[in-house]
């Protein structure tokens, strides 16, 4: 018999702007179940206690900024998903030990979706090289074929990712140049998220190329309107973060969540 969750939780540093507890909650209630989603406000240095007091309350849940690594760095059993992209962010009991899943992975494969692009794209341009950032360079493995181009402010970074993902992932030498060629380009910064700043010039991209902003917020990114404003196809994050968050309820409950309850919760505190 599969147990369901004693507790439903939210790990990260900050929370309190977090969509999660809003859609999750709508979810739960459709489903007619008493739990609360929580967000828990927890500091690195108190991760590893808290994954024990979590682990006799037969908790699960998702983890967010800056929790990612260093949860998957604390499971007993990752997901291939998980394992690949060196980051958790969906999380449960199973036998008394700590399984991770990464669900970001799915959610961008369902936002690229959401385009409704011709034809799966070939060159991406991805911008950023953290937790999100993996997550896309995984998806963009799981297309067998295309390649994904990481330009990073901290070159570092870029290239960190781009070993974890050799087989289809280079670090961008030449931002222009990579923006002109790219069909899909991908910001994976937080930049646009509090200002009013572009990740990348619309001029400097191809007239054609797709745009993903995994940012979202309420009125959407500037840069989403000012891609669109120019022509090209443009989704900002909002579809993703309520499809990593499906994904997360199936692997607690192993049932499909009410997707038009969690979406209109969505919508109504996003748009
Ligand atoms: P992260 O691990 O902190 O990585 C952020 C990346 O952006 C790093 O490469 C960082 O470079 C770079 N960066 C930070 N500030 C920048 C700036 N001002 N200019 C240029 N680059 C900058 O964060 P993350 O988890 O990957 O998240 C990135 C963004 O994606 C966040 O805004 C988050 O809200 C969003 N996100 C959305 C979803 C969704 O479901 N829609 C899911 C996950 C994340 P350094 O290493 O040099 O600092």
């Amino acid at each position: 018999m599969t147990l369901h969750p004693g507790r439903l939780v939210l790990l990260g540093h900050p929370v309190a702007h977090s969509l999660s507890p809003i859609f999750q909650q709508a979810a739960l209630q459709s489903a007619g179940m008493a739990l609360r989603y929580e967000a828990l406000d927890v500091r690195a240095d108190e991760l590893p206690g808290l994954v024990k007091i979590l682990k006799s309350q037969r908790a699960a849940g998702n983890v967010t900024i800056p929790h990612k690594q260093a949860v998957a760095a604390l499971c007993d059993r990752l997901t291939p998903t998980a394992e690949r992209t060196g980051a958790v962010n969906t999380f449960w009991f199973a036998e008394d030990r700590l399984c991770g899943d990464n669900t970001d992975v799915i959610g961008f494969d369902r936002l690229v979706q959401s385009l409704a692009l011709p034809a799966v794209p070939q060159r991406v341009l991805l911008l950023g090289a953290g937790g999100a950032a993996a997550a896309v360079c995984e998806t963009v493995r799981s297309w067998d074929g295309p390649k994904v181009s990481i330009w990073s402010r901290s070159r570092s970074s870029a290239e960190g990712l781009a070993r974890r993902f050799d087989a289809c992932a280079t670090i961008v030498s030449d931002l222009s140049s990579a923006a002109a060629s790219a069909d899909l380009i991908v910001n994976a910064t937080p930049v646009g998220l509090r200002d009013d700043a572009l990740p990348l010039p619309i001029d400097s991209m191809r007239r054609d190329a797709a745009v993903t902003d995994l940012v979202y917020r309420r009125g959407e990114t500037p840069w989403v309107l000012a891609s669109r404003a120019a022509g090209h196809p443009a989704v900002d994050g909002l579809v993703m973060l309520l499809e990593q968050g499906i994904a997360a309820f199936r692997r607690w409950f192993h049932r499909e969540p009410d997707r038009a309850a969690m979406w209109a919760a969505l919508k109504d505190a996003a748009r």
